[in-house]
């Protein structure tokens, strides 16, 4: 049984509400390293934050419910229709800054499986 990453957080009350609209939707869901991150908020953010993973056979129900959620965090690549996107992080601090204060959204994000920047 294969598990898959569908998506991080900061924190673990974001992970529940995502895991009950997808358990809601058929898909079951396991979390990983949400105590780490209930503990130590800044060791989980440098682990990666708590990781929402389902089996890789309901990936299609999955996409249907994080599409039906119409989440503004979710993104799909429209390249490979991957929704392994993150947010682009700058190298420069102070870009990052400015984008965050413009709510720049021109490429502002990053397909993990193949690389596409997108707005
Ligand atoms: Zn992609």
């Amino acid at each position: 049984m294969e598990l898959l990453t569908i998506k991080t957080f900061d924190n673990p009350i974001d992970a529940h509400l995502y895991k009950s609209k997808l358990e809601s939707g058929g898909v079951l869901c396991f979390l990983f390293d949400e105590n780490m991150t209930s503990i130590y908020p800044t060791y989980g953010t440098l682990i990666g934050g708590v990781k929402l993973k389902i089996n890789q056979k309901d990936w299609e129900k999955a996409k249907i419910v994080l599409l039906e959620l119409g989440d503004e965090q979710i993104k799909i690549c429209p390249n490979c229709f991957s929704i392994n996107t993150e947010i682009k992080i700058e190298n420069n601090i102070w870009k990052n800054l400015i984008r965050i204060f413009t709510l720049q959204k021109t490429n502002a994000w990053k397909c993990v499986d193949c690389d596409t920047e997108f707005g």
